[in-house]
């Protein structure tokens, strides 16, 4: 194997900045991060003068991309092209995300991630199925109609795979603790989402098996005086991560920061809930048999509701900054938490031993490049 490398004027690392630096890896893994001059002559290598280098970003929320709904194609070509798509806005790894569908359509994006593994295709890390173990109060735009309350019986009939990661995202109050002991069973990251819960019904014992709540403040009862809600819940449960939209529509900013605030450090993340309009010319598309277009940025349906975000990994981490957000807090808030969210330890960080897995970004926090796994696009 050869050694190969990618400089720029600075490098953060998840936790440290480098000035004029480069980062070497052989494969698939990082062997250093050097000062530009020290860099053997021989290397192959490509410097991005002006650019900052950054753990790769990992967006654990995409519904779609270039044109294409995984709702609408559960394939492991169409987890390609949006792979593809949001690399273009600096997602090194994503989670395709399947909104409320049917138990086969369950089935087949499992099955489908297995494929996505078994081909190697760039930037796949899992899949992230959003519903259909939801309350019907907090539907967004979901389809009711699909929801129900799972066994672990019926559970145990998904082809739940050995290799990559599965989110689940259930409303606690609608789930029991055997369906939820059963998911964690087989290795699923379990958060709260689409959830009408009052404090009461999200007991100690359920919160001990949740890791996060999805899309802070979207779709959740809110915090009230009385009724802290899921939103209290998510808040208060420091063990919980929360992923954020910061798109500047679905959450304002002062929201985020008061989120931020009270969340220990590493437990906020953001995730874009993006759909196929993301990397395509294509201003609008179907879900469900209904067309959702953008509109002022904003993705909305036939009634005017919110339907995901019109939104990329870089735009949504040059609005933290610009919302006042330290530029490292925000870089990690989009790589080193979600890694650790889905426990991939090898993501997250560039240090020696770990996945070469990077995004680099110019000035204006425009993506320039993206590595995964080794390979530099
Ligand atoms: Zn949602």
């Amino acid at each position: 194997m050869t050694l190969r490398a990618v400089s720029a004027t600075r490098l953060f690392d998840g936790h440290t900045y480098y000035q004029d630096s480069a980062l070497v890896w052989e494969g698939q893994t990082i062997i250093s991060i050097v000062p530009l001059e020290k860099l053997p002559p021989n290397i192959e290598h490509q410097h991005f003068e002006g650019a900052l280098i950054a753990p790769g970003f990992i967006d654990l929320q995409v519904n779609g991309g270039g044109g294409v709904m995984f709702n609408s194609d559960i394939s492991a070509a169409a987890m390609g092209t949006i792979c593809e798509a949001h690399r273009a806005h600096g997602t090194a790894y994503l989670l395709p995300t399947l909104i409320s569908s049917t138990p086969e359509d369950l089935s087949q994006a499992l099955s489908s991630l297995q494929q996505a593994k078994q081909q190697h295709i760039p930037g796949v890390l899992g899949v992230h199925l959003e519903g259909p173990w939801l309350n019907v109060d907090k539907k967004g735009a979901h389809n009711a109609s699909l929801f129900y309350a799972p066994t672990a019986e019926q559970l145990a009939q998904f082809p739940w795979p050995k290799e990559g990661k599965v989110l689940v995202t259930a409303a606690l109050e609608k789930i029991d603790v055997s369906a939820l002991e059963y998911l964690k069973q087989v290795g699923v990251t379990l958060s709260c989402g689409h959830s009408n819960a009052q404090i009461a019904q999200l007991t100690e014992q359920k919160l001990s098996l949740v890791d996060g709540f999805t899309h802070l403040f979207n779709a959740m009862s809110p915090l009230e005086g009385r009724e802290p809600g899921t939103v209290g819940a998510a808040l208060k449960t420091d063990h919980a991560w929360c992923s954020i939209i910061t798109d500047g529509i679905h959450v304002h900013p002062d929201s985020v920061h008061i989120a931020s605030k009270i969340k220990p450090k590493g437990k906020l993340l953001v995730v874009t809930d993006a759909m196929a309009s993301v990397g395509s010319e294509n201003n609008s598309f179907v879900l469900d048999g209904e067309v959702i277009s953008v509109k002022d940025n904003k993705l909305v349906n036939s009634r005017g509701s919110l339907a995901g975000a019109h939104i990329g990994m870089d735009q949504s981490i040059a609005n933290l900054i610009a919302w006042g957000f330290a530029e490292e807090e925000a870089l990690r808030m989009a790589s080193t938490y979600p890694a650790q969210a889905l426990a991939c330890h090898n993501l997250g960080l560039l240090r020696p031993g770990m996945t070469a897995a990077a995004t680099i970004l110019n000035a204006d926090y425009q993506t320039t490049g993206v590595l995964v796994d080794g390979k530099l696009f």
